[in-house]
């Protein structure tokens, strides 16, 4: 594929992924900051990446782009930490705009990477054979060292970190859970995978994946459902991410902590994909 086509395939991709946001804007550098006792920002303008610290090592979820990982790389080095404590390396999901950096990361981390079987195969692959996207959204491949199942815990310091299979908008979606101190309180933090219905998704008829509205019905019981008080996600728009680092910066110290936020992002989430799946349903009909 020539460049230009790699190009506009990219950025037909990353406007599908966040319609509201303007595809070149999701990946401008912006100053790493604190969220929590030890949970730090290092991501970009809207593709985020999250830094979980501890005395015995630190872990690393998102790999952006790979043209995000050397903005993660220098975001970790800004805060003053060694990337070379990065020891576990955790992931969203296998599109290229969260995975892309993965390569880049772990061979300069040495950390080793967790995913889920249907989301580390993506990686393998470097995002190719996506059954929505095909081939249009390729980065560099990666391979995991170590699968994740629902419910599996990651624990690193203090930190523990539960993995939720929440399969939909990737077939191995994986949305973290973990307590998390922020303004000394110790609260429930969410990390979204992604809830969106990508606009060639097949939820109806010949689904894209058999079984895919049926995933997305059970992930929203999920997410619906779990704790969330700190709500973060793949995508800065999911959550709020530019208002609440501004409003933190202006010295609101529980700027990220916002269930109401949460709740209503799942609740617009749910309504629009029943919205969508009967407009497929009836669509489908003969
Ligand atoms: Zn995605």
């Amino acid at each position: 594929m020539r460049l230009f086509q790699l190009a506009a395939a990219v950025a037909a991709f990353s406007f599908a992924i966040s319609p509201a946001i303007a595809a070149p804007h999701d990946n401008d550098p912006v100053p790493p900051f604190k969220i929590g006792e030890g949970l730090y920002y290092v991501g970009a303008s809207d593709i985020t990446s999250f830094l979980f610290v501890s005395k015995a090592g630190m872990i690393l979820i998102d790999g952006g782009y790979e043209s995000t990982a050397p903005q993660i790389l220098a975001n970790i080095r800004t805060l003053g930490f060694d990337p070379h404590r990065v020891k576990v390396l955790l992931s969203t999901h296998g599109h290229l705009d969260h995975a892309g950096g993965l390569a880049q990361l772990k061979r300069e981390t040495g950390a080793e990477l967790y995913a889920s079987a249907e989301d580390g195969a993506l990686m393998d692959r470097g995002g190719k054979a996506d059954f929505g996207l095909g081939d249009a959204a390729a980065y560099p491949p990666v391979t995991p060292d170590r699968g994740v199942v629902d419910g599996q815990k990651i624990s690193l310091g203090g930190w523990t970190l539960t993995a939720h299979l929440t399969p939909g908008h990737t077939r191995g979606c994986t949305t973290w859970t973990f307590p998390v101190t922020v303004a000394g309180q110790v609260r429930q933090g969410l990390l979204l995978c992604s809830n969106s219905v990508l606009p060639m998704y097949r939820l109806a008829g010949k689904e894209s994946y058999p079984g895919i509205a049926a995933d997305y019905e059970k992930s929203y019981g999920f997410w619906r459902s779990a704790p969330c008080e700190v709500f973060l996600g793949s995508h800065g728009i999911f959550f709020n991410l530019t208002a609440k680092r501004q409003a933190l910066a202006a010295g609101k110290a529980d700027a990220f902590v916002d269930p109401e936020g949460c709740r209503a992002w799942f609740d617009k989430g749910y309504a629009a994909f029943h919205a969508e799946l009967a407009r497929q349903q009836a669509a489908a009909k003969p």
